[in-house]
């Protein structure tokens, strides 16, 4: 079998049913259900067996049946309105274009925003048809770049074509996760190739250490409006050992790792390059890196520069100004870092870019600040270095990322390193059922209501019977297809057709169904649940009132820790005593998700906070009628209100791991036994759980607006994208004059503030008490060395004081220079900060570097502060 290679054939359409080809070439069907349904229709039995696939449908349909629909008026007439409804979807003006006044209709969208943005990540999840996805940054990426074209924001997404994509899960007789790497063939998925004028397959060229190239060749997927363009090393003009470069995500040692990224990162931004020449499409004005993995790109971008004139230093400001880097992790052990050395032999002789200094290359991504380690080049370092705008993805994410990266600002607060964040979404027509939708029309026709709260508002006029009714239809395809999963999964693990005729009733679509699936490295915790067993068990064996569990997840290949969490699950759910209320459903993918996200009842989410960046599976159950269990951490620590669900209090500050465990697993099982069963179980004469569905209607109200990824991408563009082409155009205007002067500029400043001092500080009227209402008045004299005042900010910050010695939530005024001192070596300040809060206060002054072309006042990480025992002033006590 071994020496069989397979290949794909394309179809030939006739004439009249051109448009099928087009449907199935552009990825909207994945979260159009018409489109869908139009395909359904050629023939439902094929549907199923590709997995409700079109480009695979195509292939699998006889030209028998093609001319049956040929000569089919009904489904003709079904056809071009789905072909149509795409062009309209296609070409109207959506929301980017009428931006900033929805009312604007057809006009150019606004000049100031980006002409189009470049987003690049190592993953996308859009469909379980196209399996380039490990988790939830791959999903959190499909989901952006389905939200940017529902808007219209002009992205073009950048990454690579995985021969094996992640891998495929099964699971051993034991319990053990198997993985398996079946090859994709991109003839066969709904992607082209992309061709020069020649119709030749366009090359990207990479250069590596020894003289070797690697060519990669282009797929375009078209994702809506948004290209997507995956780049492919395994074809046969790359030497055998170099078509493994875009073998699998995640896999092989560190070098394999590093060319993958550098194949992402310059060989993406030449692809870029080539595509909108070949097409006509805009070029982007934004990059956005979407985690570290894609930091290359930056350097790319350093060249082009170069080659137009600028220097390095220059250049390096000109690609910051129109970079955006988003951070998703709080883990150290999750932020990718390469040996020094690896990095140094890619960028010295024969290097990858040529024309670039090695030695500039490596301080760009070098942990050179206290507890940093020298001998690794760090991708997120070299992120936020590239960057600059940088972003976590949920409002505690950020504050994380602070703490994380305070390194890099040495000298200020953790509260002013500029790291800002933006909360993730999830794409709701990939996420929410059909039935789900279909009764938010009937209850809001007009799905643009969605985008504004009040819209939501209205969901609470569904009646109960009929959400109910969703609710249980969800629950039950769930439950169908657990049952058709676990039998095939015990096939797998050896056992006979007579040995699995118990799985045909596992699970009960009237039980109350609790999901928790996600990938399983060990902040996540799945095991939790099994911390007591035998509370665990009376839960889901209970005659009356029992709980289910569905679970699914995968560990990395190289994770043995997380593969026997998984084994530890297995075993528990395989013993006959439970197996027919907990199950483990192997091969956790986004087709699972959904039944997963739609089925269940309760989401479970038990991080070790502050370990979850955002999480948004369970942003997926919220829209679909679920209810969130969660610690709060990641968005749960931002939007759980109290009674949108149910929030798992934290033994955060508890260091013991063990005991931390046992704390937080016991008020699970008393969040369960108190609140959620007899909350679900409570239902009336006619079988409606009523307070259960009112908290169903309050979670849809109080998240639905919020949990959107159109949400997420609006912020992207008015927070981010933006302010990053404003920044860019200032810098490339008049030839580049900007990243000229700001390059020189910082040069100059960074140079002199050593002799930048606030060498004294006083303030006026606290003699007295002041009262809540006054003003204090500061006065401070500054050394500015050779700066010049315009090049200064010298500001007065006052606040609570935090007992780590930070000043918490502070006001800042700034200070007007108000003459020199009497030899005009210093300069005198002054300014009244008003008094907002009684109680103890703190205050400071602090000198900062200025500059119109700074995206924040700590961007440079230059401060000078009053030396102590002034340093943080002494206690106000207001009242
Ligand atoms: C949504 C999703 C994730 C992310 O889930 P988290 O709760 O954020 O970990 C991972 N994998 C798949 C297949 C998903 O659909």
């Amino acid at each position: 079998m071994k020496a069989i290679r397979t290949f794909t054939v394309r179809t030939v359409l006739p004439d009249e049913l051109a448009p099928l080809g087009r449907l199935a070439g552009n990825l909207r069907w994945a979260w159009h259900a018409a489109t869908r349904d139009v395909f359904a229709a050629i023939d439902p039995g094929i549907w199923d067996t590709v997995g409700h696939d079109p480009s695979r449908m195509l292939g699998e349909v006889t030209s028998e049946r093609f001319a049956e629909l040929t000569a089919d008026p009904g489904f003709r007439a079904r056809l071009d309105r789905a072909a149509a409804d795409l062009d309209e979807y296609l070409t109207a003006p959506r929301w980017y274009q009428r931006f900033p006044d929805d009312t604007r209709e057809g006009a150019p969208p606004d000049p100031a925003l980006p002409s189009a943005v470049a987003y690049f990540s190592a993953e996308y999840g859009l469909t379980a048809a196209l399996p380039q996805y490990s988790g939830g940054l791959g999903i959190l990426a499909g989901d952006h770049l389905k939200s940017a074209s529902d808007l219209g924001v002009p992205l073009i997404g950048v990454g690579l074509l995985y021969r094996h994509g992640y891998f495929s899960q099964t699971l051993s007789p034991e319990g053990w996760q198997l993985e398996h790497y079946p090859e994709i063939d991109p003839r066969g998925l709904p992607m082209t190739q992309l061709r020069d004028s020649a119709e030749a397959p366009v090359r990207i060229a990479l250069a590596l250490p020894g003289g070797a190239s690697l060519t990669a060749h282009v797929w375009v997927v078209q994702v809506g409006r948004v290209p997507l363009l995956l780049l492919d090393a395994c074809h046969q003009e790359n030497p055998p050992e170099l078509r493994g470069v875009t073998d699998r995500l995640y896999g092989g040692g560190s070098e394999h790792r590093l060319r993958q990224e550098l194949l992402l990162g310059v060989g993406g931004v030449r692809a870029v390059r080539a595509y909108c020449e070949l097409t006509g499409h805009p070029e982007p004005e934004v990059f956005h890196m979407n985690e570290g993995h894609a930091g290359f790109l930056g350097l790319e971008r350093i060249r082009e520069y170069t080659k137009r004139g600028l220097e390095f230093g220059q250049a390096l400001e000109a690609t910051r100004a129109g970079t955006v880097f988003t951070t998703h992790t709080p883990v150290p052990a999750g932020i990718d870092r390469f040996p020094r050395e690896l990095v140094e032999r890619h960028f010295a002789r024969d290097p990858v870019i040529a024309g670039l200094p090695g030695d500039r290359v490596l301080a760009l991504g070098s942990e050179d600040y206290p507890g940093g380690d020298p001998s690794v080049f760090n991708m997120a370092v070299m992120g936020m270095r590239l960057a600059q705008r940088v972003n976590g993805v949920s409002g505690l994410h950020g504050a994380v990322s602070r703490g994380m990266f305070q390194g890099l600002w040495p000298g200020f607060d953790t509260s002013a390193v500029p790291i800002t964040s933006v909360t993730n979404g999830v794409h709701a027509r990939t996420w929410v059922a059909e039935e789900a939708q279909d009764l938010a029309q009937r209850i809001v026709p007009d799905s643009a209501e969605f985008s504004r709260p009040e819209g939501w508002q209205k969901v609470t006029g569904a009646s109960d019977s009929e959400l109910w009714q969703m609710r249980r239809t969800l629950r039950e395809r769930l439950v169908a297809d657990a049952r058709a999963r676990l039998r095939e999964s015990w096939r797998q693990r050896g056992a006979s057709e007579a040995e699995t005729g118990w799985t045909e009733d596992v699970l009960d679509p009237d039980v109350l169904t609790v999901g928790f699936a996600r990938r399983v490295p060990s902040y996540k915790r799945l095991t939790l649940m099994l911390r007591d067993r035998a509370r665990l068990k009376a839960m889901l064996t209970d005659p009356d009132r029992p709980l289910q569990i569905v679970i699914a997840g995968k560990a990395h290949p190289a994770d043995e820790g997380g593969k026997r969490l998984i084994q530890e699950i297995v075993r528990f759910a395989d013993d006959p005593e439970v197996r027919h209320r907990i199950v483990f459903l192997p091969d956790y993918d986004m087709a699972l998700a959904r039944s997963l996200v739609q089925g269940c009842d309760v989401w479970l989410n038990n991080p070790l906070r502050p370990l979850e960046a955002c999480g948004t599976s369970g942003m997926k159950s919220a829209l679909n009628g679920g209810l969130n269990l969660s610690i709060r951490d990641g968005w749960w620590a931002e939007w759980f209100d109290g009674s949108n669900g149910w929030a798992v209090p934290t033994a955060e500050g508890v260091t013991d791991t063990d005991r931390r465990d046992e704390l937080e697993a016991a008020a699970l099982y008393d969040l369960f036994e108190e609140q959620v069963i007899p909350l679900f179980y409570d239902q009336d004469d006619s079988g409606l759980p009523k307070r259960w569905l009112e908290m169903v209607k309050h979670t849809l109200v109080s998240l639905g607006p919020k949990v959107l990824a159109t949400r997420m991408v609006r912020d992207y563009v008015t927070g981010l994208y933006h302010h990053a082409a404003q920044s860019s155009r200032m810098l490339a205007s008049d030839g580049m004059a900007g990243a000229r002067a700001l390059a020189a500029w910082k040069q100059r400043v960074r140079a002199a503030w050593p002799g930048v001092r606030v060498q004294h500080v006083e303030v006026g009227g606290v003699d007295v008490v002041p009262q809540v209402g006054s003003e204090l008045e500061v006065r401070a004299t500054v050394a500015l060395g050779n700066l010049d005042p315009e090049d200064v900010r010298v500001q007065a910050t006052i606040g609570r004081v935090s007992p780590s010695e930070e000043l918490l939530d502070p006001v800042l005024v700034d200070l007007s220079a108000i003459g020199r001192t009497g030899d005009g070596t210093l300069v005198r300040y002054s300014g009244s900060v008003p008094l907002e809060r009684a109680g103890s206060c703190g205050y400071t002054v602090r000198a900062l570097p200025t500059h119109a072309l700074l995206s924040s006042p700590t961007e440079m990480g230059l401060i000078a502060l009053p030396a102590p025992p002034g340093g943080m002033g002494d206690g106000v006590v207001l009242r």
